[in-house]
C-alpha cells in the first residue's frame, strides 16, 4: 500500500528540552523538486521519458557500495539519518541533564554505538533464549516456549501472532494469526524449481550452517542442523499463501472460536500459549492462513523434539544477528544484503544505529525531527493539496463513463470517509515503560520488541485508535490503510526534493500531488476497493460495475506483466497491480488538481520547459534511481511496487496529456494507441 516500501504494522506531551536545537546540528540539505541538471535532454522524451527526466541524476548518483539501490527517496532518507544522528549523538551523552524522551533515544542509540560492549558480550546476549530452547522437554512445551521467547521488533518465531481490526467490523480489534517462520524473504524461494531459486536455497543452507557454527556447533553438526532447518521451513513454505494470494482479502478472513483453532491445530497448546502470552480475554481469532496452521500441526506431530530445537536455535540467533557481535553482524550482512540484494559494503555503524532507533522508538525520535523540519505552514500547504486531490477524485468519480450511478454513490461515500493524516501523530507514543539501558543493546532491542508486541496484543477488545501511525514521522514514505480508510503522509515525505515550498505548483503537483493521488487511489484499487467507507470488507459494487472494473485492471496487469525487470525475470503483473493502478490513478488526479488550481493563471515556460512539461518532469523526478540487478531480482519476487523506470514510463504511456505536452506522435514508444490505453480511475 505504501508508495515505496512494502511494509507491515505500528500519549504524551511534547517536552521542550528535547526539542531545542543548537546551531551545530546539521540541517537537511536542500535540493529542488525539479532540477534540470537531473535530466538528460539528449534523450527523446517520447522514446524514454524516465531517462530523459532522470538520466543526469543517474549519472551523478551511482549506488553507494553499502546500498542495495539508490534513488531520490533513499537519498532523502539518508539526509534524514545524518540529521537524526546529530540529535542522537547529543542525546546519548549520559552526563548532560536529559529529559525522559531524550534519555530513551539517547540510551538506545548509545548502547548500539558501544560496539566494544556489544562485541564483548557476544552471543551471551541471547543465552537465556538458547537455554530455554535447550530445556524443552516435549513437543507440548513448544507453546509456552514461543510465548516466552521475545524477539526483536518485526521478527517472529514459527508464526505471526497479534491483533487486527475485525474485517467485518473495523471498530473492533480481535486476535490474529498469520503465517511466518521462514528465513528466506518469500515462500516462493522454497518452491520454485528454476536455477536461481535453487542456487539461493543452497546459499541459504550455507548461511544457516554458518550461524550454527557461530553458536558453537562443530561443522558436521552445523551442516546437519542446517538441513533440518531447511526441511522444516520448506514444509511450512509450501503451506503458505503466495504474495498474490495474500492480496485477496477474502483469503485472509477466517474468523474462528478458540475451539475451532484447537481443532485446526490440536498439537499446539493454544490455551497455554495465549495464557502465557498474557492476552486479554477474547472469543474470536482471525486465522489468515488456515492451511499453514494445519501444516504446522502436522509438522509438530512428525518432527522430533531435537529437530525443533535446531529450528528454534537458528531462528533466535538469526533474528538477533544484527544486534550481536561482529561475526553475527557480518554473516547477516553477507547473506541478506550482499548476496540477496547486491550491497558491496556494510553501512557504517552509526547509520544502522540511527535506523534501529527510528524503527524501535520512532515516535520519540520523531518529536525532535518534526520540530526541526515540519512547520505549521508546511502542514497547512500539504493539507490544502490533499483536499484539492480529493476534490479531483470526487470530480473524476462523478464523471466516470463506465460506472453506474449506484456504485458512484457508494464510491463517493467511501471518498468522504477517508481520514487525512499529515506530518505526525496528534499524540506521541509513550515508551517510558521500556527499560532502556545505556550499555545493553541486545537487551534494549528485546525489551522494545516486547513493548511493541504487548501494545498490539493489548488492543484486543479496546476501541480502535484512529490517530495511530504505522510508520515514524521521519520515514520517507506514505501509505493508505484499507481497514482504517486513512491516508498518511509523514513529515519525512513532505520535504524537498519531494514537496518543495520554494517551487511553484507544476513540479509539486507532479511529484507530491501524485503521491497523494497514489495513496487515495489505493482506496479504490483492486484490493482497497473491496473495503467500504468504514474499512469493512464489504462489497459496495454492482456486479456489472465490478466486472467492468476487473476488465480495466486486467489491462494494467497485462501491461506490467510484459515488462522485464532483470535478465529473464518479468514483473508479476498481479503482485504489482494495486501499486500500478495507484501510480496511474494518482498522476491523473494530480494533473486534474493542478489544472484546476492554476486555471486562469498565465503560467510561463521555465528553463525551456512548458508548465505542462514541468509537471511531468516533476513527476518523473520523484523516483530517479539506480537499482542493482540482484535487488531487482529479489524485489520482483516480493515487492508489490514496480522498478522506478516502469513506475514512470508505465504511467505516462496511459496519459494522453503527456503525449500532448511533449508533442509525442502515435507510434513512438511513450504513446500507446488510443484503444490500448489503460484507464481504471
Ligand atoms: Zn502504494
Amino acid at each position: 500500500m505504501n508508495r515505496l516500501f512494502a511494509c507491515g504494522v505500528f500519549a504524551m506531551l511534547v517536552c521542550a528540552p528535547c526539542l531545542s536545537q543548537s546551531a551545530s546540528e546539521p540541517a537537511l540539505p536542500y535540493s529542488p523538486s525539479l532540477a534540470v541538471t537531473s535530466m538528460d535532454r539528449s534523450v527523446d522524451p517520447c522514446v524514454d521519458f524516465y531517462t530523459y527526466s532522470c538520466g543526469g541524476w543517474q549519472k551523478r548518483n551511482p549506488i553507494p557500495p553499502e546500498e542495495t539501490s539508490w534513488g531520490v527517496y533513499g537519498k532523502l532518507y539518508q539526509d534524514n539519518l545524518q540529521f537524526l544522528r546529530g540529535i542522537l549523538t547529543k542525546a546519548a551523552d549520559t552526563k548532560s541533564g536529559r529529559d525522559q524522551v531524550t534519555e530513551e533515544i539517547g540510551n538506545f542509540y548509545g548502547a548500539c554505538m558501544d560496539e566494544n560492549a556489544v562485541n564483548e558480550r557476544g552471543q551471551r546476549a541471547i543465552q537465556p533464549q538458547l537455554d530455554a530452547i535447550a530445556a524443552l522437554k516435549s513437543i507440548r512445551d513448544i507453546a509456552p516456549l514461543t510465548a516466552h521467547l521475545t524477539l526483536p521488533f518485526g521478527q517472529t518465531l514459527l508464526f505471526v501472532a497479534g491483533s487486527t481490526q475485525d474485517p467485518d467490523d473495523s471498530e473492533r480489534v480481535i486476535a490474529d494469526l498469520n503465517q511466518g517462520g521462514l528465513g528466506l524473504p518469500d515462500r516462493d524461494y522454497y518452491t520454485k524449481e528454476d536455477t536461481k531459486p535453487k542456487e539461493i536455497r543452497d546459499r541459504y543452507v550455507q548461511h544457516v550452517e554458518k550461524v550454527f557454527e557461530l553458536l558453537g556447533d562443530k561443522p558436521e553438526a552445523a551442516k546437519k542442523n542446517a538441513d533440518i532447518v531447511m526441511s522444516l521451513e520448506t514444509a511450512l513454505a509450501k503451506a503458505s499463501w503466495t504474495r498474490v494470494e495474500q492480496r485477496n482479502p477474502y483469503n485472509l478472513k477466517n474468523k474462528m472460536k478458540m475451539g475451532d483453532l484447537a481443532k485446526l491445530s490440536p498439537n499446539f497448546d493454544w490455551q497455554t500459549y495465549y495464557r502465557e502470552s498474557n492476552y486479554p480475554q477474547f472469543e474470536t481469532v482471525n486465522v489468515e492462513s488456515p492451511k499453514f496452521y494445519k501444516q504446522m500441526n502436522d509438522s509438530l506431530a512428525s518432527e522430533s523434539l531435537d529437530r525443533w530445537k535446531a529450528y528454534f536455535r537458528f531462528h533466535v540467533a538469526n533474528s538477533y544477528s544484527a544486534f550481536l557481535s561482529q561475526p553475527f553482524v557480518d554473516e547477516n550482512f553477507n547473506f541478506y544484503r550482499a548476496y540477496l540484494r547486491g550491497a558491496k559494503e556494510q553501512q557504517p555503524r552509526w547509520r544502522r544505529c540511527v535506523q534501529y532507533t527510528d524503527y524501535n522508538l520512532g515516535e520519540a525520535l520523531g518529536q525532535a525531527y518534526v520540530h526541526a523540519v515540519f512547520s505549521p505552514e508546511l502542514k497547512a500547504d500539504a493539507l490544502d493539496m490533499v483536499k484539492r486531490i480529493e476534490a479531483a477524485m470526487r470530480e473524476r468519480i462523478t464523471h466516470l463513463d463506465w460506472m453506474s450511478d449506484e456504485t458512484k454513490k457508494q464510491a463517493l461515500v467511501k471518498l468522504d470517509g477517508i481520514r487525512n493524516k499529515i506530518g505526525y501523530p496528534d499524540k506521541w507514543r509513550d515508551y517510558s515503560s521500556i527499560k532502556l539501558s545505556p550499555n545493553d543493546f541486545a537487551g534494549n532491542v528485546e525489551r522494545a520488541g516486547t513493548f511493541e508486541l504487548r501494545r498490539q496484543v493489548n488492543k484486543i477488545g479496546k476501541p480502535v485508535d484512529h490517530g495511530e501511525w504505522q510508520i515514524s514521522a521521519a520515514t520517507v514514505d506514505a501509505y493508505y490503510d484499507p481497514q482504517m480508510n486513512d491516508i498518511n503522509f509523514p513529515a519525512g515525505v513532505l520535504q524537498p526534493p519531494l514537496f518543495d515550498r520554494k517551487l511553484d505548483d507544476a513540479p509539486n503537483y507532479g511529484n507530491t500531488g501524485g503521491t497523494i493521488g497514489h495513496e487515495l487511489t489505493h482506496g479504490f484499487d483492486d484490493e482497497g476497493s473491496q473495503f467500504d467507507a468504514k474499512g469493512n470488507l464489504k462489497d459496495w459494487w454492482t456486479k456489472e460495475d465490478r466486472e467492468k472494473f476487473d476488465a480495466r485492471t486486467k489491462c494494467v496487469d497485462d501491461q506490467y506483466s510484459s515488462y522485464v525487470s532483470v535478465a529473464d525475470v518479468h514483473l508479476n503483473g498481479k503482485l504489482t497491480l494495486g501499486e500500478n493502478v495507484a501510480d496511474l490513478g494518482g498522476e491523473i488526479l494530480a494533473y486534474m488538481a493542478w489544472q484546476s488550481k492554476t486555471s486562469g493563471m498565465n503560467l510561463q515556460p521555465v528553463d525551456g520547459l512548458t508548465p505542462e512539461q514541468r509537471f511531468f518532469v516533476g513527476f518523473a523526478q520523484w523516483d530517479c534511481a539506480n537499482e542493482r540487478p540482484d535487488d531487482l531480482r529479489m524485489r520482483a519476487a516480493v515487492d508489490p511496487h514496480s522498478p522506478a523506470k516502469f513506475r514512470i514510463n508505465g504511467v505516462v504511456v496511459n496519459m494522453p496529456d503527456f503525449a500532448k505536452a511533449f508533442g509525442c506522435k502515435p507510434g513512438q514508444p511513450m504513446v500507446r494507441p488510443a484503444e490500448q490505453i489503460c484507464r481504471v480511475w
